[in-house]
């Protein structure tokens, strides 16, 4: 039994596809972008598949607005003892209280946050959003340089923001880049997947073929990188 696997665009929505020894196709829409992914049985092509996809397009679309309305992690209240990530670990927040300017470290196991003991909880919230902003700025120059080096292109400009429904994106024109904020939260390795797929698009823009050889080639690991960055499904259909 063989195993084929697909990376298809279908009305602007990034579908994988997974060709299985399985009866019926399932389609997943899976937290928190809402990331599309096919189980399709062996019998079908990627024409067949794109079609499937387009007929479930309304359902999918749905599910995709559920999740982009859904309060992304429960509110966080920025207290001591609550659980945020960093880099893929789960560290536990200490608040330290101390008149003055706001500062965050990890310190040993602990994410630490200094701050005055009647600083409001949004303010608490947007040093967070700051500081993993700036370890981004940090991790990415040296993960550009290594892939510009490999791949031969330069990058212009990149971005960190925050965005809904995408890790990554870019502009083939100005190759100016654009990382998701949330990438902080998430294992180096999935930056660094993030990374060479934007660049990627410098050679390719859509996700055929000649996409995944060159993921292939470049980041052999690039899927298992890719569902590190996807937890598990919301909700699953077959027919
Ligand atoms: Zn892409």
């Amino acid at each position: 039994m063989s195993t084929a696997s697909a990376y298809l665009t279908v009305r602007g929505i990034d579908v994988d596809v997974i060709y299985k020894d399985i009866k019926n196709l399932h389609i997943g829409v899976y937290p928190p972008m809402g990331r599309v992914r096919v189980a399709a049985p062996q019998r079908l092509d990627d024409d067949q598949v794109r079609l499937a996809v387009i007929q479930r397009l309304p359902w999918i679309k749905r599910q995709r607005k559920e999740l982009q309305d859904a309060p992304r992690q429960s509110e966080r209240e920025m207290v001591t003892g609550e659980s945020h990530y960093v880099w893929g670990v789960r560290r536990r927040l200490k608040i330290a209280e101390r008149p003055g300017r706001a500062h965050l470290e990890v310190y040993g196991e602990r994410l630490v946050l200094y701050t005055p003991a009647d600083s409001p909880v949004d303010k608490r919230r947007e040093y967070l959003d700051h500081w993993y902003r700036e370890q981004l700025r940090e991790a990415i120059p040296d993960l550009i340089a290594r892939w510009e080096a490999k791949l031969e292109v330069s990058v212009p400009k990149w971005t960190i923001r925050r965005m809904k429904t995408k890790w990554g994106s870019c502009n083939r024109e100005t190759r100016h880049i654009w990382f998701n904020v949330e990438l902080a939260k998430k294992h180096p390795d999935c930056l660094e997947y993030i990374v060479v797929h934007e660049m990627a698009h410098y050679f390719e823009r859509n996700h055929g073929d000649r996409f995944t050889k060159l993921m292939d080639k470049y980041l052999p690991d690039w899927r298992g990188r890719r569902d590190q960055l996807n937890g598990a499904p919301l909700a699953e259909e077959t027919w």
